[in-house]
């Protein structure tokens, strides 16, 4: 049994009072909440305060990127030791926003991974296709060569201490959703992957969906087979919009 994450990726949004208006009204919907793990991924000036305000609660707190290297002369970077120092057991590696602005190849995301591993982070590796691979007929190419870079590097095992989240870059703030046929068809080709060289692992592994995942579709996405969660932009910034699919997610393990 896969317990289902719901993480909320705040990108660079937020500021004191709004984290603060956010995080209460978070913890006020959510402070029961059973059979779901729960995070928030907030911009890394402020994970240390908010790890604080959540700790004891059961709302875990992640980073939204780390650096590859320990430490040393890498000016504006975070080491993925800092960031469980100060209260993160997640980090997104790989967002298609990076890869794209800060040109993060998957060689380099895969040494992100290894590093947050090695200061016991648990990595959110995200994967998924741009709209013209999709169109083209390759996402299944794509996506295989950006896990296989990190299968390689990592090794399947690392796999049993990390989560995949399948995020099309078409659907990424944009307010267009994978069909759950569409999701579910990748979501089992990932699994299919990594089961190709550890079935148990696979059958363990945690993949969650995103790119534009509401409080409205949520449910129908999150009943299928192989998504174990998701991994929310824009309305993870609703504490509504965000408590609501949590507790969908919730309601499929009950189911
Ligand atoms: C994301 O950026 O990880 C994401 C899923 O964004 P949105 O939900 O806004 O599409």
């Amino acid at each position: 049994m896969r317990t289902p994450l719901v993480a909320g990726n705040w990108k660079m949004n937020g500021s004191r009072d709004a984290n603060r208006a956010l995080l209460s009204a978070l913890k006020g919907s959510l402070g029961d909440i059973r059979g779901v793990d729960v995070a928030v991924c907030p911009p890394a000036v402020y994970l240390a305060e908010i790890a604080n305000d959540l700790s004891g609660g059961p709302i875990a707190v992640g980073a939204q990127d780390c650096s590859d290297q320990e430490k040393g002369a890498y000016t504006g970077e975070l080491a993925g030791s800092m960031l469980a120092e100060v209260g993160c057991r997640y980090v997104i590696v790989g967002h298609s926003e990076r890869r794209e602005r800060q040109n993060e190849d998957n060689a380099w995301v895969a040494a992100k991974f290894v590093a947050a591993q090695a200061a016991g982070l648990t990595p959110i590796l995200c994967v998924g296709e741009q709209k013209a691979d999709r169109e083209g007929g390759r996402t299944e190419t794509v996506v295989a060569e950006q896990l296989d870079a990190v299968l390689d590097a990592a090794g399947v095992e690392a796999f049993e201490r990390a989560v995949i989240a399948y995020e099309p870059v078409w659907a990424i703030g944009t307010g267009l959703t994978a069909t759950p046929e569409q999701a579910q068809e990748v979501h089992a080709f990932i699994r299919n992957r990594v089961a190709g060289r550890d079935p148990q692992v696979a059958a363990d592994l945690r993949i969650l969906y995103g790119g534009s995942m509401k409080a409205d579709n949520a449910a129908g996405l999150l009943a299928l087979e192989d998504i174990d969660g998701g991994l929310i932009g824009g309305a993870s910034l609703d504490a509504d919009a965000f408590s609501a699919i949590a507790r969908a997610a919730g309601e499929q393990v009950a189911a």
